[in-house]
């Protein structure tokens, strides 16, 4: 492939489609160098403009450079320049690609790819998966060719190498599609980051890449039927036999549980210490394992697509490379990744509620009652400005707390307010959101109905919200 840089900079993009201006190119991972060598990528931003060529098949590929004019730059908006987008109070709609600070305009780019992604291939298929309980595991592969998973994982491990913002592109893209079926966003930012960050060697090469390709699935299992709230009351335990380990035990409500290939389940290693907590160890358990049995898909009241079971243990052997880090340092692993659980949950919480507000806008504004449209009634008006301020506000917090996280700055009590505000937002913008539509709000063929259902379960998964109250409290009153 021929190679030119002029003036090269860095790009960063992903598999699909992308326009920028006129220009159309067709790419994986991009990274480019500056000029005279492939040095690891040093930002993002679009510099440039880049020829058409088609590199799907390509590990690390080139992209012919020429230098844009000021104006033209200004035109494309670099990351790099000193861009003003709208925050989402001004922006026309709360969905809207091109707004608020903490993105750039390659954001948006992979945003549309990703927005596209949903809309030709998740929404179509969705009511056939919420029949079937499960999504397909074609959609995972799918997923995994279009760069949309392990998006933050990095590109040395076998992800894709993209910062927090973009993960967070994915996970709010599908909040506002409306479908919750495919767990990506817990595979991918909340299994994957504890394989990458505790994983040995050989075990991030066996999963990272595999994951990214969604070609593996993972899941993590903590909760058990007698132990959620309480983690360290868990009872699913493995003994050391030479260098092997046996585990025996039960989990429940585990979210892709039945299409999963790895998960990691979390067991008691030693009770002998003063602290459950420090007896905890975790481990990677693969499909397929003897004594490892899938149980009942579970019936729900919402995510009726996503594949939420239980997973039973018995003498199930497992070779010493199955602990993932440490032994008895599992508990000290969770309190390292939960916040970024936490996050995720109020990311999304926030984006299903700028989802439904613009699915009743346009709903209010075209039913009619007593010859005038639902929308032209004040009390109506008043409710649409208190829904838009609380979740413009709550935007605000949550966009703060991602800026946080992508500079390693957020604390288990910031996110755990985050978390709790957000979801309990989602469920009053839900309430509200259906109460606008009516009766017709209350129908499944209505989206808003799916989304008041889909949202119930937000304050309860990922800790409780009045867990997230413990530890917010605990951080007021403790001494400094
Ligand atoms: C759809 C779905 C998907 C899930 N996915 C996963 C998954 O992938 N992996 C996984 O491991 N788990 C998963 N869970 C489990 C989830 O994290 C737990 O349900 C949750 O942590 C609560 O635990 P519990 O259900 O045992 O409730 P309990 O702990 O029994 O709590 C019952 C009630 O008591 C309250 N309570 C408990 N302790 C306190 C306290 N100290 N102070 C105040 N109130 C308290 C709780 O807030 C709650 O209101 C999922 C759950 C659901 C419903």
């Amino acid at each position: 492939m021929d190679t030119e840089y002029q003036n090269a900079e860095v790009l960063v993009c992903f598999w699909g489609k992308h326009m920028v201006g006129k220009w159309e190119f067709s790419v994986r991972a991009v990274t480019v160098g500056v000029l005279g060598g492939l040095d690891p990528a040093v930002g993002w931003g679009w510099r440039g403009h880049c020829q058409y060529k088609d590199l799907r098949n390509e590990e690390r590929a080139m992209v012919s450079f020429t230098e844009t004019t000021a104006q033209e730059e200004s035109m494309i908006c670099s990351h790099s320049g000193g861009e003003q987008r709208l925050e989402t109070p001004s922006a026309k709609k709360l969905t809207d690609i091109g707004i608020r600070r903490i993105f750039s305009s390659e954001h948006d780019i992979f945003r549309e790819s990703v927005r596209r992604f949903f809309q030709e291939e998740v929404i179509p298929h969705h009511s056939e998966w919420e029949k079937a309980g499960q999504v397909s595991r074609e959609i995972w592969e799918k997923a995994g060719k279009q760069g949309l998973l392990g998006v933050n994982a990095a590109e040395h491990h076998g992800g894709i190498g993209g910062d927090l913002y973009s993960a967070a592109v994915v996970w709010e893209e599908q909040a506002y599609s409306n479908c919750t079926g495919p767990g990506f966003s817990l595979h991918s930012d909340i299994v994957m980051p504890y394989i990458a960050n505790y994983g040995s060697e050989e075990q991030i090469k066996h999963f990272i890449p595999q994951m990214t390709a969604g070609k593996c699935i993972g899941a993590i299992a903590m909760t058990e039927p007698e132990a959620g709230s309480d983690l360290q009351g868990v009872r699913t335990n493995a003994k050391r036999v030479g260098s092997d380990w046996i585990l025996n035990g039960s989990k429940v409500f585990i979210t892709n549980g039945q299409l999963c290939d790895v998960v990691i389940v979390i067991a008691v290693t030693n009770r002998e210490v003063h602290s459950p907590a420090h007896g905890i160890s975790l481990f990677l358990v693969e499909n397929g394992m003897k004594g490892f049995i899938k149980g009942r898909k579970l019936q729900k009241m919402g995510l009726k697509a996503q594949d939420t079971a239980e997973l039973f243990f018995e003498d199930l052997r497992l070779p010493a490379s199955a602990l993932l880090g440490e032994e008895n340092k599992g508990f000290y692993y969770l309190m390292q990744e939960l916040p970024q659980e936490r996050l995720i949950i109020a990311d999304l919480a926030v984006s299903a509620s700028e989802f439904m507000f613009e699915e009743t806008r346009n709903y209010v504004k075209q039913r009619k009652a007593f010859g005038k449209t639902v929308a032209q009634i004040q009390t109506v008006q008043h409710k649409l400005a208190e829904l838009k301020t609380h979740i413009c506000v709550t935007r605000a917090f949550v966009d703060s707390c991602l800026q946080l996280h992508e500079t390693k700055r957020l604390d288990s009590a910031t996110a755990s307010m985050a978390k709790y505000w957000a979801s309990d937002l989602q469920n009053r913008v839900a309430y509200d959101c259906v109460q606008l539509h009516g009766g017709w709000g209350y129908m499944w063929e209505y989206p808003i109905a799916k989304a008041y259902v889909d949202a119930r379960v937000q304050p309860i998964y990922g800790g409780t919200n009045e867990i997230m109250k413990e530890l917010i409290a605990r951080e007021i009153i403790r001494d400094k």
